[in-house]
């Protein structure tokens, strides 16, 4: 697995979070023969540019705030008619995946509308909470997670090996038990730990209850709950510098052992 995107949110390019990225979510995953992509964040331009000729892909988004589904009208291979992309996401308030990405280039909000420029073949299918998907050899389920409007967390398994990825999630602690029973004995378990507790709480800046995010303190207990592998720390807070991200790696480490931080090129081979 590759990550192209990692950053919550919102862009936040400059020289101040090179290290660790501005673009947000994307992953990319190869199991077997095929190739998974996990979200459509701006993550997905550069993941585009890195790839030659035509080629299959499997999509699962999310859910839809912009900062997963941003990057697919720069996603280079989408033009290409020659590429053919299957594309899941979960239906919301009666729009079907294919309705929002359409709705989102529409004026004024965009230029050109998918069906103007999308040239690679698409197959647009519905994914909900309880689904089961096996493609190739590996097989996709997801779970909702507590994040405002919904959001569905992903286990991909292949081969015996397994990789959860739960971006957006607010810890409410009915919830957790759903998650760590889904996350149960993960090799890599991608979790979303935006904030700080102190952060969460608002006892540094105000308080973030609510807003569909988690800390790194409870994703430490979700993994240990869970017994991952290698848990990875995921949707970074837009403000964090690079320097702020190291020290929080180092603190998370003290709580749970071979911790990381997901950074923009970081490569994981299982
Ligand atoms: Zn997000
Ligand atoms: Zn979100």
């Amino acid at each position: 697995m590759r990550f192209w995107g990692v950053r919550g949110s919102i862009p936040s390019p400059g020289p101040e979070t090179a290290r660790y990225g501005g673009n947000t979510p994307c992953v990319e995953i190869r199991a077997g023969e095929e190739l998974f992509i996990f979200d459509l964040g701006t993550g997905v331009r550069e993941f585009g540019s890195a790839q030659r000729g035509p080629f299959n892909a499997n999509i699962f988004i999310s859910h839809y705030h912009y900062d997963h589904l941003q990057g697919l009208p720069f996603f280079g291979p989408i033009f290409d008619p020659r590429s053919r992309f299957v594309i899941r996401g979960p239906t919301r308030d009666g729009r079907t995946v294919k309705d929002v990405i359409s709705g989102q280039m529409q004026q004024p909000f965009f230029p050109v509308t998918a069906e103007m420029v999308f040239r690679a073949q698409l197959d647009y299918q519905p994914f909900a909470a309880g689904d089961k998907a096996r493609i190739g050899e590996g097989v996709i389920t997801a779970i909702e997670t507590h994040h405002p409007g919904g959001n569905l967390a992903y286990r991909i398994e292949c081969r015996g090996k397994t990789i959860v990825y739960a971006t957006d999630t607010e810890h409410g602690t009915a919830r957790d038990a759903q998650l760590i029973d889904f996350a149960r004995d993960a090799d890599i378990f991608i979790y979303d730990a935006m904030y700080t507790e102190d952060e969460y709480l608002g006892r540094a800046g105000s308080p973030k209850i609510g807003w569909g995010h988690s800390t790194i303190e409870t994703a430490v207990k979700v993994a240990d709950d869970a017994g991952v592998g290698t848990l990875v720390l995921f949707h970074h807070e837009p403000t964090r510098n690079d320097d702020a991200m190291d020290e929080l790696v180092k603190t998370a480490k003290k709580l749970r052992k071979g911790t990381i931080a997901a950074r923009e090129g970081l490569t994981i081979k299982l």
